[in-house]
């Protein structure tokens, strides 16, 4: 395996476990439960962490403490704290709480690739799910980094394949619209390494100031793959959830009953085996991956968490 040691071969992990990973879960986790998770996150080395979103309540009750979240947590320098927001009024929220001085310092806002998807996930069409965007982009006011998401990049549940060239060009509109970091979704796990490689490519070459970030399911034990071959065609930035846990839609009826986020401490252990630096402090994470397995009540999708770090990885 090709060992790397300059800064340039770092990844920047993003830890979804507090929006992604709860999203679906029957448990409703206290307020302070998420503080104390995403503080402990905040000093293991996470640069990146997913910590609420501003759905609506009613739909989503797991974050109707989106800003008590935001307005708990400590911040440190550096590390951006992500709120998903579906829709304008999420902003709204979002400018309302940054202007309180607690908000969210990164939101994401997102389109499906293919037109089903939009009218399943998001109950409108990919032009109108556009109207929204540049509505969300315009009343943030350049206050937030923000993170277009581009979901079934690499496949619809519905539809089938996803043309690449619709995927570059919402990269290239987000890239318009003063957006430069986009993640591409692979939602229902039907990213192959080879479309990995020629997706984030064509990406690559058809944005210029787009930073790309991928974002894989599980769903056919094709992350960890996926993640390689994203890194080996450029791709530094990455997503992941502590126990692998999330991204389980099952309103939307689709992914057979599990999907599942990437596992955090899996990919860790294989970057850092690979001599690519993480900057995740591995002891810290090992405690927290306990942790969230005593919060849920169960035990998670973990491989690292069982059997240990590889004992050949450099302390
Ligand atoms: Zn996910």
């Amino acid at each position: 395996m090709t060992q790397f040691s300059a800064d340039s071969a770092a990844v920047t992990l993003c830890e979804c476990f507090c929006r992604d990973g709860l999203q679906h879960e029957p448990t409703i986790l206290g307020t302070g439960t998420k503080i104390q998770l995403i503080d402990r996150l905040s000093t293991i080395g996470f640069k990146r962490i997913e910590a609420t979103s501003y759905s609506n309540p009613a739909v989503i009750p797991q974050f109707s403490d989106a800003s008590a979240v935001l307005k708990g947590i400590t911040r440190h320098e550096g590390i951006y704290y992500k709120a998903t927001c579906p829709n304008p009024r999420a902003v709204q929220r979002a400018v309302a709480d940054l202007e309180q001085g607690f908000g969210a310092n990164e939101i994401s806002v997102l389109i499906s690739a293919s037109d089903s998807h939009s009218q399943k996930n998001l109950k409108r069409s990919r032009a109108d799910q556009w109207d929204n965007i540049r509505q969300m982009v315009e009343s943030s006011g350049g206050r937030f980094r923000i993170i277009g998401t581009i979901s079934v990049a690499f496949g619809c549940p519905f539809e089938g394949a996803v043309p690449m060239a619709r995927v570059v060009e919402d990269a290239q509109r987000f890239q318009e619209l003063g957006i430069q970091y986009v993640t591409l979704g692979d939602t229902t796990g039907m990213a192959t390494p080879a479309t990995t490689r020629r997706l984030f490519t064509e990406i690559m070459r058809g944005t210029s100031e787009v930073t790309p970030i991928a974002h894989f399911h599980n769903s056919r034990n094709t992350a960890l793959l996926n993640y390689v071959a994203a890194y080996e065609a450029g791709v530094r930035y990455f997503d992941c959830a502590l126990g692998g846990v999330g991204g389980h839609p099952h309103q939307i009826k689709y992914g057979g009953g599990y999907t599942g986020n990437a596992c955090t401490e899996d990919l860790v252990g294989l970057f850092e085996s690979m001599g690519i630096p993480t900057g995740i402090d591995k002891d810290g994470l090992l405690q927290v991956s306990r942790q969230c397995e005593e919060i849920l009540g169960r035990q998670l999708d973990s491989h690292i968490a069982r059997t240990g770090w590889n004992p050949l990885t450099a302390a």
